[in-house]
């Protein structure tokens, strides 16, 4: 059988510096798990641009729909700040989600142990933490029409934008969570504004009907999107996986990564429909940017984008043991105390370079067979 095909488009910043630990990684699966991948390389976003006067080319757009997932680094930069809105190193992500049609964005929060010290919040209340939100990624008040801003005729203005979501929006990004949830501890809170909402209460609706019709065996509860945030900071542990609109998931996402310390450590997953192959869309990258403060000096922490090619290894090609295999080096190398300069406490010893951490990865991988 054909290797599966993975597109890398390490980016800006710090994206090809994380992403080269990366590919050692996914080199290590081929030569000692005998899970080799077809890796082809390309330009994303501000090296696009200085390449080609475009952030994503059609070319590449074009590779991206044809592999079985997407593995991106990071893209922006001062360099490109100026840059007129239609050529901004981000409209090249933003076009890759949109053409791909990513309408599932996966955040877990989970907190190693290691780093529990990390967390604003007490040690026992994050230790041991592993949820997952689920945001709904391609529609809702970001994308709604009407959207503007229009003079009111009296001397002020009017902002509007539009929540809007229709019945299969909302059942394929539920029927996404109940899957998840399948995998993890079968539980799925539905958050959203259904006391003062329409769109909130046509959510509730159409994610019970999912649920009935379809994951009867999933236990559900829904709950008040604020009330959600409430008890995402008072009692983390109480979820599993958490499925909400784009708006809400947006601010509750970034809630729940804060629960686990440091932007080195998180990975993202954005899921489509699935192709021929069974395999959904995919794109995998690190939720942190290209951090131009210390890009280019060994410093970045590569974990995020290494756990984001876990996801991968789990979500699109059903190796949930190999993916597992790697979080559990990563969290091993923590335990030992191994850590970029991101990871540092006062009293810590000397942090290690992106490179150093990603010997150490590979080692304790090596040490796993
Ligand atoms: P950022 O995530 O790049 O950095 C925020 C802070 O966290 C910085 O101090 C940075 O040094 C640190 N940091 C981030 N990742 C780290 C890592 N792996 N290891 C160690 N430290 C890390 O966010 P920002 O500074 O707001 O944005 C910088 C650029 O990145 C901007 O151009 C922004 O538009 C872009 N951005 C891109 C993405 C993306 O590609 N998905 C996401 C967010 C921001």
């Amino acid at each position: 059988m054909a290797n599966p095909t993975l597109l890398i488009l390490p980016g800006d910043g710090i994206g090809p510096e994380v992403m080269e630990q990366v590919e050692r990684i996914i080199g290590w699966f081929g030569d000692k798990r005998g899970h080799a991948f077809d890796v082809t390389t390309d330009l994303v976003g501000g090296a696009a641009y200085d390449a080609h006067g475009t952030p994503l080319t059609d070319e590449t757009m074009a590779k991206a729909q044809e592999v079985d997932a997407v593995l991106l680094g990071a893209v922006g930069g001062p360099k490109y700040d100026d840059l007129d809105f239609s050529v901004k190193p981000e409209r090249g992500l933003l076009r890759l989600r949109k053409e791909m049609d990513l309408y599932s964005n996966l955040r877990p929060a989970q907190c190693f142990d290691a780093l529990a010290d990390f967390s604003s919040l007490k040690k026992d209340v994050v230790a041991g933490l592993d949820i997952m939100i689920v945001r709904e990624l391609t529609s809702g008040v970001y994308f709604g029409e009407p959207r503007g801003i229009q003079d009111d005729n009296e001397g002020g203005r009017i902002g509007v934008n539009t929540q809007r979501y229709t019945t299969s929006e909302i059942r394929r990004v539920a029927r996404s969570a109940f899957e998840l949830a399948k995998r993890r501890s079968n539980k799925v809170c539905s958050m959203e504004k259904a006391n003062v909402m329409e769109s909130g209460i046509l959510w509730r609706e159409e994610v019970s009907w999912v649920h009935e019709n379809e994951y009867p065996d999933v236990e559900l509860s829904h709950m008040y999107a604020d009330n959600g945030a409430m008890q995402l900071v008072r009692a983390p542990k109480q979820f599993d996986v958490i499925v909400t609109d784009n708006l809400f998931g947006d601010i509750l996402s970034d809630c729940a990564a804060m629960l686990t310390g440091s932007l080195g450590m998180l990975p993202s997953a954005s899921l489509g429909a699935p192709m021929e192959n069974g395999r959904p869309k995919a794109l995998y990258e690190p939720v942190h940017g290209s951090a131009p403060d210390i890009a280019g000096q060994g410093k970045a922490n590569p974990c995020a984008c290494v756990l984001s090619f876990a996801m991968a290894l789990r979500y699109s090609f059903d190796l949930g043991e190999e993916a597992t295999r790697l979080e559990n080096a990563v969290q091993s190398v923590l335990a030992a105390g191994t850590r970029t300069a991101d990871l540092m406490q006062a009293g810590d010893a000397k942090p290690v370079s992106t490179k150093e951490m990603g010997d150490a990865i590979l080692a304790e991988l090596d040490a796993s067979l």
